[in-house]
Formats: structure tokens, sequence, C-alpha cells
């Protein structure tokens, strides 16, 4: 709903410069019609017979023009389509009409005279400045994405939706996988539904709650499931459509916001990314009285305006709670934090089951199998994954979605879709294909890593090939052990293609850098490194959600530093001694692995563990 909106102002936009053009058009059109187009010229000598056949009805003196009418249509020879017409225009070869006048007189013709159209003439001139301005408006209503009109400029672009009745509410039911949060959010449903039986009691109901929690984790639906639930309206608003250009415009929003929250009472009102506007003041460019800091400001003052028992409940959502400014979250305000996580296995399961509601499934499907083939992934991913596992079976012309649609439509949300299309030579192909391999075979032989559970040469989004091993669960500690396998495995593709073909190629860089990352994370995090102990170096600064490093100022002396890069230069050196020792040691089956990658460019897991099977009784 949120998403629909700035397209929509978009369109808005194109939609009046289109009107606008139209109308720049309508206005030539009418111009030229009246004095040029519609009235066919005679020659003068056409004109002067008729005159003296008397067929001449009526003259209009235009400038040095005259427009006739005749009494009976005459037929002008128009380039051998002749046409009758009873209008015509003639240019006069003299300066002085008078002779004409006279002559004209004499026959009893009508004569009228008329000055060019003054309004136009007085029009075209200023026309370049009037449609500078029209522009300009336009211009300016673009980039602040206006609302319809200039007088609707503070008012709260919240749209009320669900109220009491109208549309199919959302409820508990559509959100699955985040129980602890549905549950303490059911005494705020209680409240909305009946919140005289608090007042009795004198109970203090929360006014604001903040929903805490990574992209796509369902807050934005859990706070429409509460309204459903307790069948109050719902006043949503995003936090970046009251960061305005201009100053004043957010906080005017916020007003209208809550009076309209008031006047629908008991209701919701829900402000998406809070963050955008709940920053720290005096924390954004441009010293301190910006317009984030007044819309804050209003919003605050708002929130401690109204009584908890007019049954408002603001509820926010944020990805980034850390750098809310603390005002946000003092008692009266947004005080009642819940924390939506990313769902776990039995979640992601539960979530699956709630989009694949209206979905025939084939017998195949297995749910629980996919959601323990799916960690990390988020409530939206789970939704587009099943969304696009759906295009992928219809597209097959497909009456059911099966098992093999939703493992294409998973791969499809992680890597992007395949690019078969790519052209490589062969030579390239069989590089990737050991490659691949030498990864598969780490995968299976080292102790501790993940179960393989495809491999495959074509290439998808970045990747030229992929070899995908999936945690049999959810992991949360990793062992020394698991780790090392891990770096391990991501050397081993290059290892593969050093140990046959002799050869090193770009296509190991990605591998490389994570097992750097992951090397430099058991020494400097992990206290994993033998020499420099149970110790962390560097304060980390990360994106509490988004996992990704602002920076990592430096607390250590240059001695140190040198330790820990030599540390990690020996966890990469020793892995990759012990990687090129055991493919070696199983070359036969990464050749064997290889040759069946070139011929049939996707492996299972099982059919890569019987390749190995085979070897090992054959031996
Ligand atoms: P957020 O606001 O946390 O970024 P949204 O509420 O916008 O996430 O989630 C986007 C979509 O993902 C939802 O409309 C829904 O289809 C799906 N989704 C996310 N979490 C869940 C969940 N827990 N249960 C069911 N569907 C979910
Ligand atoms: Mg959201
Ligand atoms: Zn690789």
């Amino acid at each position: 709903m949120n998403k629909g909106e700035p397209r929509l102002s978009v369109l808005r936009n194109v939609l009046s410069i289109f009107t606008l053009l139209f109308v720049l058009f309508l206005l030539y059109k009418l111009a030229t019609y009246r004095y040029q187009l519609e009235v066919p010229e005679i020659p003068y000598s056409t004109f002067y017979g008729e005159l003296q056949n008397d067929n001449i009805q009526a003259v209009t003196f235009i400038e040095d023009k005259l427009r006739v009418v005749f009494k009976a249509p005459i037929m002008v020879g128009d380039e051998g389509s002749p046409k009758k017409v009873s209008t015509a225009e003639v240019l006069l070869p003299f300066e002085n009409k008078d002779v004409l006048v006279n002559e004209l007189l004499a026959k009893g013709v009508e004569i009228r005279v008329k000055h060019r159209s003054s309004i136009w003439n007085s029009i075209w001139p200023i026309l370049p400045f009037v449609l500078i301005v029209v522009f300009w408006v336009a211009l300016f209503r673009m980039m602040q994405q206006g609302p319809q009109s200039a007088i609707s400029f503070g008012k709260a672009r919240a749209r009320e939706v669900q109220s009491k009745d109208k549309v199919r509410r959302v409820t508990f039911d559509d959100v699955a996988g985040i129980d602890e949060a549905k549950e303490e959010l059911r005494e705020v449903i209680e409240f909305l539904r009946d919140p005289t039986k608090f007042k009795r009691l004198g109970a203090r109901i929360p006014k604001g709650i903040i929903l805490v929690g990574p992209p796509g984790t369902g807050k934005t639906l859990l706070a429409k499931a509460v309204a459903g639930e307790a069948n109050v309206s719902f006043f949503s608003i995003s936090g970046s459509d009251f960061v305005e250009l201009f100053v004043g415009v957010g906080a005017a929003r916020v007003r209208d916001l809550f009076a309209r929250a008031k006047r629908n009472a008991p209701a919701i009102v829900f402000i998406d990314e809070l963050d955008a506007v709940g920053r720290y003041r005096g924390a954004g460019i441009g010293g301190g009285h910006d317009e984030r800091e007044q819309t804050l400001n209003a919003l605050l003052v708002e929130m401690d305006g109204f009584d908890p028992n007019e049954g408002i409940i603001v509820i926010g959502a944020t990805n980034r709670p850390d750098i809310l400014d603390p005002a946000l979250l003092r008692p009266g305000r947004f005080d009642r934090k819940i924390v939506v996580n990313l769902p776990d296995v039995n979640g992601r399961e539960a979530i699956l089951k709630v989009h694949t509601r209206n979905i025939p499934l084939g017998k195949d499907v297995d749910l629980k199998k996919l959601a323990q083939g799916t960690p990390g992934f988020s409530g939206a991913d789970l939704a587009n994954m099943v969304n696009e596992a759906a295009l992928i079976a219809a597209k097959k012309g497909k009456g059911q979605v099966n098992m093999e649609d939703f493992e294409e439509a998973r791969d499809k949300v992680i890597m992007g879709p395949e690019r078969r299309s790519l052209a490589m030579s062969s030579k390239e192909k069989r590089m990737i294909a050991y490659h691949e391999a030498g990864h598969t075979l780490a995968a299976l032989l080292l102790p501790e890593a993940d179960p393989i559970h495809k491999v495959t040469i074509i290439p998808r989004g970045l990747a030229l090939g992929t070899t995908q091993s999936l945690p049999t669960d959810d992991k949360h500690t990793f062992s020394r052990e698991y780790i090392l396998s891990k770096i391990g495995t991501l050397l081993a593709g290059r290892a593969a293609e050093k140990l046959v073909l002799n050869t090193v190629t770009t296509g190991a860089a990605n591998d490389l850098e994570m097992a750097t990352q992951l090397a430099r994370k058991m020494v400097t995090e992990w206290g994993m490194s033998e020499k420099l102990g149970p110790v962390t170096f560097g304060k980390k600064e990360e994106h509490i959600f988004l996992g990704k490093e602002i920076g990592r100022p430096r607390d250590h002396s240059e001695r140190i530093a040198e330790i820990i890069d030599d540390e990690i230069r020996n966890i990469i050196h020793e892995q990759e001694q012990r990687i090129e020792k055991l493919l070696r040691e199983h070359l036969p089956v990464l050749h064997k692995i290889a040759e069946k990658l070139l011929e049939k460019e996707t492996l299972t897991g099982e059919e890569i563990r019987k390749i190995l099977e085979e070897y090992r009784r054959q031996n």
C-alpha cells in the first residue's frame, strides 16, 4: 500500500504533462484553424469575375486579405480536386482599397472590416512566459511528489484503510511464525475492543508501541492485523512521507493525522519507517532546526497531547531502533517495544502454510522440507518464493504447483534468475565445472560441512556456477571446525582449478573474499586464534539488523595488527593445503563430478553422494 503511492504520483505528474501538451496542441490547432486552414484561397481574378456576375453576398476586410461569401457556391479547382465552396479568401494585390470598396458598394455587397483578432495578438507575445510558469509549477509539484492539490498540502497522506466494514480485513490468521509478538499485542486488541473495561479498572494502556525487526518480517502486516482483529480504524503513514521539501509541512501532516484519528477513535495510527522522522535530533545535516526535527517535535507533542483513554494507539515500525531519538522511547510515548524476529524453521513452515492457502499444491509438496531449506528467509522472502513458484508452474501450463517449482523459485529468490543464454566457450564451461566440483567434493569430505543440496554450472544472477549447501537447521553458534570446513570449501573451487587445469582464474575472487572475511572474524571477533587468544580487536559498529559494518576503528597496536594479518594468512594457508591434499587423494571423483556436471549441468546432492559411494566401493 505504501509502495503504490509514489508510483501513483509519478503517474499523476506524467498525466498532467500530457494534459499540458494536449492543451497546447489544441491552442495551436485553434489558431491555425480560423485563419488558414479551413477557408480556401482564390485568385483575385476569380473573385473579380464573381463580383461582375453579382455572385458576392458579403465581404470582410482582414488586413490585406478579403474574406468573401458567395451567393451561390462556386467551384474551386484545387490541384485536380475541385471543391464547392461558399466562402473563400482573396489576397488583395493593392494597398489602396478605395476603388474596390466603391465597386462593392455599387454592387450592393455587404462590407465589414476586422482587425486581426486582437485577443490573439496580445496573447502570442506572452505565451512563452505563461508556459514557463506552468512548467515550473509542474516541476515543483513533481519535486515534492505533491498531494492532489496545493490546498491539501498540510493534510496527512495517511489513508484510512479497513475502517470498520469494507475490504477484507487482515487478521492474526494472516500472520504466522511470530507468535510472541502476536501474544504481546493481544492486550492492545482487548483494549481497543472495549476501552471502558480498562478505564474502570484504571489500568494504564500503552500509548505507543514500537515494532522492531529486520525488513520483511511482517511488522506492517502485524499492525494491520491488530486493527483488523480489534475492528477499528487504521491510519497508516510512512515516516518518509513526513519529510518534506517545505519546512512545516511535515509537522502540519502530523497534526492532521492525529486530528483525524481522534475523530475516528478508537483507532490505530501506524507510522512505518519511524526512523525517517525519529532520528537523533541534531544529527542531521544543516544544523539543528531542519524540517525533520520540526516534524519529530510535532509528533512528540501530539503523543503527549492525547489521553490514553481516548482509544488511540500509535504503532511505529523500524528496522533501525539504534538511531531513534531517545525522546521517542520515553514513558508515555513509544514505551513498549516488541521485537519481530526472522522466523525459525517452524515459523517458516507456518508462514508457508498461510501463503499457500489458496494455491493448489501437488502431492509431492512438503512444506516442512521447504522450511528447512530456507534458513534466513524473512516472511516477505517466503511470500515472494510462493508467488514465484506459482508463476513458474503457471508458465509451464500446470494446474498445480510442485516441489520442483518451489525449488526453482527458491533459487531464483536467493540468486536471481538463471541466465541460460549467457554465451560460454567450452573451455570456460570445463573450468567452471571443475571449480564447482571442487567446492562440492570439499563439502562432501570435510567434517561438519553443511550437506550439499545442489550443484549447477548454469549461470544464475552474477554467479557463473553455484554449489548450494544447506544447513540442516538454523545455526546460531558455529564451532571452530565448522568454520574451518567452511573456509576449506570456499577455497576448494580455486584449488580444483589449480590441480586439474594447472591455472587459476578470477572466478574465485568472491570465494577468496568470503574465506578471508571468515578467517578475520575468527581472529578478531571469535577469539579462535591460538597466538592471540580469546580477545576481540576493533570496536564494532554494525547496523544492528543489516549486518553491515560501518566502520571498525582500530583499538590495538601496529604490532598486534601484524600478528592478526599473519594469523589470517596462516588459517587460509593451512586450509588451502588441507584441501589440496584432499582433492589430490580423490582426483578420480573430482573428474567424475566435473564430467557429470558438463553432461547434465545440474546435479542434486543425492547424485553427488552416489558418485562418491561408487568410488569408495571400487577402492
Ligand atoms: P515489514 O513491514 O516488517 O518490512 P511486511 O509486513 O511489509 O514486512 O511484510 C511484507 C509481506 O511479507 C507481507 O505482506 C506478507 O505477505 C509477508 N509476510 C511477512 N511476514 C509475514 C508473517 N510473519 N506471516 C505471514 N506473512 C508474512
Ligand atoms: Mg513494512
Ligand atoms: Zn566458487
